[in-house]
């Protein structure tokens, strides 16, 4: 068949085949094979099934697949020949036929068949009208002529696993289910190095593995089952979806399965070539993939992080000794290398030896489950009591998961090194871990003491393992939430309503070398901060000193309110500390410090070109919207100023310093406070004046930061700009005079975009408005940013030549000397 063209390259370096002409169906019939160009498109419109290749193959090689058909990007679901891709041959092109034996026979131009469905060659009649549907969920399907499947495409697992699919796990002599396989690449999909599936060993446990080594493990399978649990997936920048997850029993097998909504989004979970385990939807919004959730999802949770015998506490997402054990390498371990492990303090004797009751953990991995049934844990307890060299037991009633003949009970002991295990908090796939340790005989120190007799039984298989992978994922981890403590100020115990991780003091202490001055990586008006090492992870680490102004009020208020905030634009409050007189809190470390701190130093402001400084504008913008819309609460900061904006490693913006942050309720549109806190010119003249804030005082300091990030020049410090009284009386009578371009910073001169800059300060004159009515909303901010304008409207003079009369500088004076209530608790910029 000649003259089918290459068309549409789409992200992922991949061709679509396409030949105009063809009209597309949603099943292939005997006797119409499919060529290159042509598609079957299922009824509904959502999936395509036709030949891609990837662009980056010469001479081209061509696939078969699954793609979505809905959305622009080239998205391949499922691919049939992934290991033998057919040859381009534009004279002689390969074909898809359904053969009179009811198989899909996928043939190269010569005739060779290098894919088949031959697992149906024998159950069908040899004048079978069977067909080929391609159905609106994805799966291909090959129907027998009284509508019976004979194969389907979601059997055959390639990287994805799309809702309704199910992912199976087989008892007994089936073995386990297939894994999915990774693409090698981003535009090639020959398998690649990293797989998901069940341990074949046990079938108790989900895996990533690299190649034979895990990358990732799951708990092992407690025995639960669930129907269509609903776990709430969000992304950094709070795109959020609903999955209903179920862990079904059916009588012949276990599997697990998901769906979503019928107006949800695209979504798919997927094996990276990256090796990572991720849950992805589409943004009809940003044409983009968003990652709503991956695993592994922390360092620490990574297989074998912590070493022989130590644990990846959630908590505080660092390695720990489990308990009767030091660590190995007392340096090392301090330095964030946990991989030697830990020690016991004690070695066993056999005879003196009890077990340890250790709630809310993932089981290790390397067990041996004892193949008969038990009733009691007790039972499992004394398998290892029997054989002095089995160091933990853990024990699970199954009976919940018994229906496909598996066993009703679960024990799993240990005779090697413990590894990889965490605390998770108890949940249903937490375990007690019961721990042999020196010495417990007779006691009950903690938990449930157990005396060791004999020797354990040798290995079961059967069961399955679930997806415990997939249940990690949800919200963020549901277990993380419930079962973290909160630290509340003042109080000094855990609060009910809000969890939260609390580190000790001691840990801090250590992890910044005891809050050295050489540590110190920088000072506000509440304290110094410092970097440090925290489980693997650099850290920024906030130390209130005790006369600070963020006393327990701005301390709690920054803590509750971080703790629940999550997005790509706003900085990760990782946990806080607070002892006697200390209030500490550990953020995210971000190496390029605050935008103030490049944007006007002059050595340093070159690295801010026009490109990142847009980009810095756009992302403070959506951490914003994230604050006043997108997120559960309507926050209001009353802070913002290029001070308390952090560059991350790729300078993208992050809004930091959430203490004097306010939340409103549903339907509150201002408040009026008593205390002005803020920082002056950036401060909306309704805010410093008369304690009015809202959503727009806020939209007014972020006029006033992008106004500097265009210029590069300091907002009023000095009450003269330019012969001006304020950035932003001087930025808008130049833009009044038709010279905006004499506002743009000389450092940025080579590398700015006129339309960019001029739709920058427009907007930020809007936002610097007098009358907060007149401001724009965030989100129109937002939309105006990422979309551009022609329509913007004119803006009015700024508050100060308006207020003229009496200038803001002589009202903050006279609010100060007053000896009214209000305050301001910063008066000068840094
Ligand atoms: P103020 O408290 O008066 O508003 P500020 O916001 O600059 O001033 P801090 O938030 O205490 O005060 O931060 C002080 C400095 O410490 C910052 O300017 C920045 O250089 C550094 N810093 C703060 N947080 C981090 C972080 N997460 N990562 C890296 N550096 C940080």
């Amino acid at each position: 068949m000649a003259g089918w063209l290459a068309f549409t390259c789409c992200a992922g370096a991949l061709i679509l085949l396409f030949l105009p002409s063809l009209a597309s169906e949603d099943r292939l019939v005997s006797g119409k094979p499919l060529y290159p160009g042509a598609t079957v498109i299922s009824d509904g419109g959502a999936f395509a099934l036709g030949f891609f290749a990837p662009s980056n193959s010469t001479p081209a090689k061509l696939y078969l697949g699954i793609w979505y058909n809905d959305i622009p990007e080239l998205t391949v679901v499922w691919v049939a020949n992934r290991r033998n891709p057919s040859p381009t041959n534009t004279f002689s092109p390969p074909t898809l036929s359904l053969s009179n034996s009811s198989n899909l026979v996928l043939s190269d131009g010569g005739g060779r068949v290098i894919w088949t469905t031959d697992a149906v060659a024998s159950t069908s009649s040899s004048s079978s009208p069977s067909m080929a549907v391609l159905e609106n969920t994805g799966n291909l399907v090959v129907r027998s002529p009284n509508g019976s499947m004979l194969w389907q495409s979601f059997d055959h697992y390639t990287d994805t696993v799309l809702p309704g699919m199910k992912l199976r796990f087989k008892y007994g002599a089936q073995g386990g289910g297939q894994h999915l396989v990774s693409w090698k690449g981003p535009g090639d999909p020959s398998p690649g190095r990293f797989s998901y599936g069940a341990d074949p060993a046990t079938h108790l446990q989900i895996f990533v593995w690299d190649g034979d080594r895990p990358v990732v493990r799951s708990s092992p399978w407690t025995g639960y089952l669930v129907v269509s649990e609903r776990q709430y997936q969000q992304d950094n920048n709070g795109a959020a979806v609903v999955v209903y997850m179920s862990v079904v029993d059916d009588g012949e097998e276990i599997y697990m399965t998901y769906t979503v909504a019928a107006d949800a989004p695209r979504i798919r979970y997927v094996v990276t070539h990256s090796g990572e385990y991720q849950l992805r939807s589409w943004s009809n919004k940003s044409s983009v993939w968003l990652v709503l959730s991956r695993w592994p999802s922390q360092e620490c949770k990574r297989y074998g992080y912590c070493g022989p015998y130590g644990y990846c506490d959630d908590l505080v997402r660092t390695c720990k000794c489990l308990h009767g054990f030091e660590p190995e390498n007392t340096k090392e371990w301090d330095k964030g290398r946990f991989s030697a492990g830990c020690r016991r303090k004690d070695l066993l004797d056999c005879k003196d030896d009890g077990f340890l009751a250790l709630p809310g953990m993932k089981s290790p991995d390397g067990f041996t489950r004892v193949g008969r049934d038990m009733s009691t844990s007790e039972e499992c307890a004394a398998e290892c009591r029997r054989n002095c060299s089995c160091v933990a037991y853990a024990y699970a009633n199954l009976s919940s998961g018994r229906r496909s003949g598996g066993n009703v009970s679960r024990c799993l002991v240990w005779s090697a090194d413990l590894v990889d295990t965490a605390k998770i908090g108890e949940g249903l796939d937490s375990d007690t871990l019961y721990l042999r340790l020196a010495g417990l005989n007779g006691e009950k120190p903690r938990g449930i003491v157990v005396m060791i007799v004999s020797p354990i039984l040798g290995t079961g298989v059967v069961a399955l393992c679930i997806l415990l992978a997939w249940l990690k994922f949800k919200g963020k981890n549901r277990k993380w939430r419930k079962h973290k403590t909160f630290y509340e100020h003042g109080k000094g115990h855990p609060a009910h309503d809000h969890e939260f991780p609390f580190v000790r003091f001691e840990e801090i202490a250590l992890a910044t070398n005891n809050f050295s001055e050489t540590c110190m990586i920088g000072q506000g008006g509440f304290g110094k901060v410092y970097k440090g090492m925290l489980g693997g992870q650099e850290v920024a680490v906030k130390r209130l000193s005790s006369d600070s102004q963020q006393g327990t009020k701005e301390f709690r208020n920054e803590v509750i309110l971080i703790a629940k905030l999550q997005h790509r634009n706003l900085v990760r409050l990782l946990g806080c500390c607070g002892e006697g007189d200390e209030k500490l809190l550990i953020y995210e470390y971000l190496p390029n410090k605050s935008l103030d701190a490049t944007l006007f130093d002059d050595s340093r402001r070159l690295l801010l070109d026009w490109t990142t400084r847009f980009n810095i504008i756009k992302g403070v913008a959506r951490g914003l919207l994230y604050l006043h819309q997108d997120s559960r609460l309507t926050i209001i900061h009353r802070d913002l100023k290029a001070g308390n904006v952090l560059l991350d490693g790729e300078m993208k913006p992050k809004i930091a310093d959430f203490g004097m942050a306010r939340i409103f309720c549903d339907n509150q549109q201002n408040a009026n406070t008593q205390r002005v806190v803020g920082t002056y010119g950036y401060m909306a003249p309704e805010y410093a004046m008369e304690g009015i804030f809202s959503t727009k005082s806020d939209v007014y300091s972020f006029g006033v930061l992008v106004l500097e990030v265009v210029t590069g020049i300091k907002r009023s410090s000095n009450s003269n700009i330019m012969g001006f009284p304020s950035l932003t009386v001087y930025s808008w009578n130049t833009w009044k005079e038709g010279k905006t371009e004499e506002l743009v910073d000389s450092a940025i001169m080579n590398t700015h975009s006129l339309d960019e800059v001029f739709l920058c300060v427009h907007v930020a004159l809007l936002c610097v408005q007098e009358n907060p009515d007149d401001r724009p909303c965030i989100s129109s901010v937002v939309f105006v940013l990422e979309n551009g304008s022609s329509t913007l409207p004119t803006p009015n003079r700024p508050a100060y030549f308006t207020r003229q009369r009496i200038p803001m500088e002589q009202i903050i004076d006279d609010i100060q000397n007053s000896g009214n209530s209000f305050t301001l608790s910063e008066i000068h910029g840094r």
